[in-house]
Formats: C-alpha cells, sequence, structure tokens
C-alpha cells in the first residue's frame, strides 16, 4: 500500500511494554496471583476426596459419606468466596493500568506532530483511537487476568495430578504435541493477520471520512462512482482480512478441542489398565480423571484468552506505533532575543524531493505589516505555516529574535508567533476553558479584557451562565463568528507579537464580517502582522509586499516601489485596480 501510516510497533517493543506494566504493581499481582491460586488449591480438594470416597466404598471400609460431603460443601464454599475476592483485586489492577495506558496514548496522540497527522490522514488515528483502545480494554480487563488465572490453576492442578501418581500425568502427555503444534502454527499467522485487519478497517474508515467530509466536491465533481469503487474495494479488503483470521481461528479451534478430549479419555483408559495390572489404585484413577478433566476449563480459557491477547497485542503495537513519530520539534534552550522574524535559505517539502518552497530569505520588522501576494499554489501558505513555526524548514532556519521556531516548547512559542485560521473550533467546556486553553493561568479579569478587546463580552455576559455557560457539542449554540471571537481572544489572551494571518479563511461570514474585521483589527493592533493576501487592497496598505511565486519571493518593496518597477506586482496591481473601478 502507498498510504503512508503511523508507525506499528514491532512485537519486541509490545512484549517489553507489557513486561513493564505487569511488573508495574507487583504487591496488587502478587495479592491477586495468591488469592487465585489458593482457590484453585481450594478447587482440588474435591477430586481427591471424592477419589477417597470410592476407594473406600469399593474397599468395603466405613466411610463417613456426611463427613465427606459437608467437607465437599466447606470446600466449595471456600473457594466461591477466594474467587470473589481474587477477581476484586485483579479487576481493580486491570482498572489502574488501563487509566494509565488510555492517558499515556492520549498524551502521545496529543504530542504528535501536526505534519504527521496530516500525512497520515485521520481515518488511521481514528481507528487506532477507537477499535484499538477498546480491544486493548478487553484484553487488560478480562484477557489479562483470565489468563494469569488460568496459568495459576494449570500449574496448581498438574501439581495435584503429579502429587496424586505421577504415572497418571502420562496420558495427558498424549495432548501436548497437539495443542503445540497447532497453537504455534496459528501464533505465527494470527499477529498480521490482525494487524492487517486493522489496517484495512482503518483504510475504510478514511475512505468513508473523506466521502462524507468531501461530499459536496464529490458530487460537484460527479465522483460518486469513484468513490463507490474505493469503498468497494475497501470493504472487500476488510472482508478478505476477516476471513482470513477467521480461517486460521476454524482450522484452530477443532484441534484445541480435540486436543481437550484424547487425554480424558486416555485417563480413564489407561488408569483402568495401570489399576488392572495394580499400578495405581482406584482412588488415584478417579482423582487423576477428575483432575485432568478440570484442567480442560482452565486450558480451554487459557487458549482462548491467547487469542485475545494476539488481538490486545496487535492494537498495543499500534498505539505504541503512535510514539515513535519522529518529533519535528527539537528541545532546545535558546530564548529569543527580541522580535525579529527571520526566515534564512528556507526550504521545505510535502513529500521527499518535491521541493515547495526554493531557498526563501525574508526579514520580518517587528511592527511591520507584511503581505503576501501571488498566484495560487505559490506556496503563500507553507511560508506562513513555517513562519508560524507549525512546520520546520527541511533546511535552513526559521527564527525568532535568532532563535529557531522549531526549538520553542509550543507553550512558549504561541507566545511569540501565531497562525490566525478558519480553524475556529468550540471546544467541549465552559467559555472561559474555551479562552482560557491559550493560558491556563489567566484569572477572570484577564479573560474578560480579551473578550472586550474583541467585542465579545457583551454576548458572553447575555449568555446564561456568562463565562460559566458550557459550549461545544451538547452545549449553547454558539455562531460561527462567535466562534471566530472566541478564537481571537484566545489570541488576545496569548499575546504573541507577530500574527500570521490568512486572509482566504479568517474572515468567512459575510454578514458578521463588519463586527469580525472590527474584532480582529483589535488583535492586529500593534503586533508585527504576515497577512496572506487576497484582496489588493491589503497588499496597498501594508509596509511590504513579499510577492511569491513558484515557491520563491521574486519581489519584496512597497507598494509603490513594486508598481514603480513595473513587475509581476505591478502588472497584478493594474489589471485588479482596473477591472475594481
Ligand atoms: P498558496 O498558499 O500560495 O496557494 P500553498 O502553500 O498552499 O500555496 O501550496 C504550495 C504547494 O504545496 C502547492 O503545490 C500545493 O499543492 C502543495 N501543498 C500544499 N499543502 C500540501 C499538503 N498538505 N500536502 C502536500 N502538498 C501540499
Amino acid at each position: 500500500m502507498s498510504r503512508q501510516i503511523l508507525p506499528v510497533a514491532d512485537q519486541a517493543q509490545v512484549r517489553a511494554y507489557a513486561r513493564r506494566l505487569t511488573l508495574k504493581y507487583p504487591r496488587n499481582l502478587t495479592a491477586a496471583l495468591g488469592l487465585h491460586g489458593l482457590a484453585a488449591v481450594a478447587g482440588l480438594a474435591v477430586p481427591w476426596l471424592l477419589g477417597s470416597l470410592v476407594e473406600g466404598v469399593s474397599d468395603g471400609a466405613g466411610v463417613d459419606v456426611t463427613m465427606v460431603a459437608l467437607a465437599v460443601g466447606g470446600f466449595l464454599v471456600a473457594q466461591a468466596v477466594l474467587v470473589r475476592f481474587a477477581v476484586y483485586v485483579s479487576s481493580k489492577l486491570g482498572e489502574k493500568v488501563l487509566a494509565e495506558l488510555r492517558q499515556e496514548f492520549v498524551g502521545r496522540v496529543l504530542g504528535l506532530p501536526l505534519s504527521t497527522v496530516e500525512r497520515a490522514g485521520s481515518g488511521d488515528l481514528i481507528t487506532r483511537t477507537s477499535r484499538d483502545v477498546d480491544s486493548l480494554s478487553r484484553t487488560v480487563r478480562h484477557a489479562v487476568p483470565e489468563t494469569l488465572i488460568a496459568v495459576v490453576t494449570c500449574v496448581i492442578t498438574v501439581g495435584a495430578l503429579l502429587l496424586v501418581g505421577p504415572l497418571l500425568v502420562l496420558p495427558s502427555l498424549l495432548a501436548v504435541p497437539i495443542l503445540w503444534f497447532a497453537t504455534r502454527w496459528y501464533l505465527k499467522r494470527a499477529r498480521d493477520g490482525y494487524l492487517r485487519e486493522s489496517a484495512a478497517y482503518a483504510d475504510m474508515t478514511d475512505g468513508l471520512a473523506e466521502t462524507v467530509g468531501g461530499a459536496r466536491a464529490v458530487e460537484a465533481l460527479g465522483l460518486q462512482d469513484r468513490r463507490h469503487r474505493r469503498t468497494d474495494t475497501d470493504i472487500s479488503r476488510s472482508w478478505a482480512a476477516e476471513r482470513y483470521t477467521l480461517r486460521l481461528r476454524t482450522l484452530w479451534f477443532p484441534a484445541v478441542e480435540l486436543g481437550y478430549v484424547i487425554p480424558i479419555v486416555a485417563t480413564l483408559v489407561l488408569g483402568g489398565v495401570f489399576y488392572i495390572q495394580d499400578w495405581a489404585s482406584l482412588a488415584q484413577v478417579t482423582s487423576a480423571t477428575l483432575y485432568v478433566q478440570q484442567l480442560i476449563d482452565p486450558l480451554d480459557r487459557l487458549l482462548m484468552w491467547i487469542d485475545e491477547l494476539q488481538v490486545g497485542g496487535a492494537s498495543m503495537a499500534r498505539l505504541l506505533g503512535v510514539a515513535e513519530v519522529p518529533d519535528d520539534r527539537e528541545a532546545g534552550s535558546g530564548t529569543p532575543d527580541g522580535e525579529r522574524l527571520r526566515a534564512a535559505d528556507v526550504r521545505y517539502a510535502y513529500r521527499e524531493g518535491h521541493d515547495v518552497l526554493h531557498g526563501i530569505d525574508l526579514v520580518v520588522e517587528p511592527g511591520e505589516r507584511l503581505a503576501m501576494v501571488g498566484p495560487s499554489g505559490a506556496g503563500k501558505s507553507t511560508l506562513g505555516r513555517l513562519l508560524a513555526g507549525i512546520h520546520g524548514p527541511r533546511t535552513g532556519a526559521v527564527t525568532v529574535g535568532g532563535t529557531s521556531l522549531v526549538e520553542l516548547p509550543l507553550d512558549d512559542l504561541r507566545g511569540h508567533v501565531a497562525l490566525v485560521t478558519q480553524e475556529h473550533h468550540v471546544f467541549r467546556g465552559t467559555l472561559r476553558d474555551n479562552v482560557l486553553i491559550a493560558r491556563p493561568d489567566a484569572d477572570d479579569a484577564r479573560v474578560r479584557e480579551a473578550l472586550e478587546a474583541v467585542d465579545a463580552w457583551d454576548w458572553v455576559e447575555a449568555m446564561p451562565g456568562g463565562l460559566d455557560t458550557a459550549v461545544g457539542s451538547g452545549g449553547e449554540p454558539v455562531s460561527a463568528a462567535q466562534a471566530q471571537q472566541l478564537a481571537l481572544a484566545r489570541l488576545v489572551l496569548a499575546d504573541p507579537h507577530t500574527l500570521v494571518l490568512d486572509e482566504a479563511t479568517s474572515l468567512i461570514d459575510p454578514r458578521a464580517a463588519r463586527n469580525l474585521e472590527r474584532s480582529l483589527a483589535a488583535v492586529l493592533d500593534g503586533r508585527t502582522v504576515i497577512a496572506i493576501a487576497h484582496r489588493l487592497y491589503t497588499a496597498h496598505d501594508a509596509d511590504r509586499v513579499a510577492v511569491v511565486e513558484d515557491g520563491r519571493i521574486s519581489e519584496l518593496g512597497s507598494h509603490d516601489e513594486l508598481v514603480a518597477a513595473e513587475g509581476s506586482y505591478a502588472a497584478l496591481w493594474s489589471s485588479w485596480h482596473g477591472t475594481s473601478k
């Protein structure tokens, strides 16, 4: 597949991580295992008692059946009580580990470099955060504790079998090769099978999200058939992946079932022979047969959960893989000295080998208003994102006060340069929370000042709960213009000295444009502004204009200078000016 997806951790990493998680709370783990062990031991007393009962009856010696029955009952009650506490302790441990896993994953996802998220597509990330986290929860909640219990029970049961009579273990050994080879065959294929299943699912999610998100474009361009075909292909790929793992299971399960039946039959038959040969007593054969039968349940659970562990392992590999995305920010220690923004010989490529910026040199003085103009696709937005520190340049450097933007921690960066985009998401929470994102330690007075600065205080105050009004999904509705104002208030609070402004996208709602323009002007006031200009008014009013053509700055100077130079800006200006009269 040519699509680049987020990395997936390898098996060794998953194992190391699982080991670390398992051993992280040794005391809780020991308590859980100890309780499960005791419960298993209590369960083992019953076959032993029954064995001696059978022996006693066949010997004709007197056996107190009532006492045996009472003892059996007592052990069963003890087992039930022990199991109850064992499950409680191990579930608590599971939940604790799970909560940490989730926290860690959320931290990792939020720390992902923006450029990586853009390239990977949201489908992969959505699948990882929903389907993979779910399947990992199932694994941690159920598969891990059940597996541990099953292992403890198996070990103790086999121990009891050995105590009853080592000879009687032999018949069960017949099952070992069957279970061993069938399970090895399965495990060798399962991980890749399940990884493929998840990846296919991610593709499908991606395709559907794209189709829905771009429904208008799909309709306008008549792409319905193509999107249908893409979805069909995705579905059939996903189906094939599911069928593959289904085939693995349908071959493995019957082999395993066979592995369970053989030991019981063999113990009974060979035990009979041993008894006739006088190698074993009736009590031994009876207890051993019951033990072997008791072994089936934990063994079956063990194998079933191994399957689930595979699924969980594949999910964990995908979740851990997120951490392997190389950071595009280098932790540096410099503090900017001054506010001068400078790009030096900057090149940038979205895809390797295809530079879209070819050596940009630019110095923006504090307080300056610079407009960037040029044909669509020339690289203005890309340059804007680099100047705002969102992407790091491939070569060259973008610095503020001599410090590279990608070396600044994100929180510091936002205090220097910020990009004003159309993405004015309203987060779920209170209005206060929405503004505070920029500076969590600000008090209500500062929040109010910021909202007043963008003309938003009046409507915020008029909301039912004022700053405490819940907004976002499920909360009070907020119009697009109001959302934009919240975003602008955030900027006021973050107080960067330089703003990169994409005009095409920052003023969207024409009805609210006048209002918003005032808000925006208040935010821009006193700051360095780099505006990607789509209306030449902006260029005309700017201190300097940079003409970007084909990934290079072809002209740079004031409006008057560039008009006088009679280059491409002059041509642009006269045609625009001419037609707009
Ligand atoms: P402008 O803002 O001047 O219209 P852009 O900076 O958006 O230009 O685009 C410059 C070039 O980079 C174009 O060729 C465009 O196709 C390419 N480009 C922009 N964004 C991406 C992206 N996310 N992935 C790949 N290529 C991109």
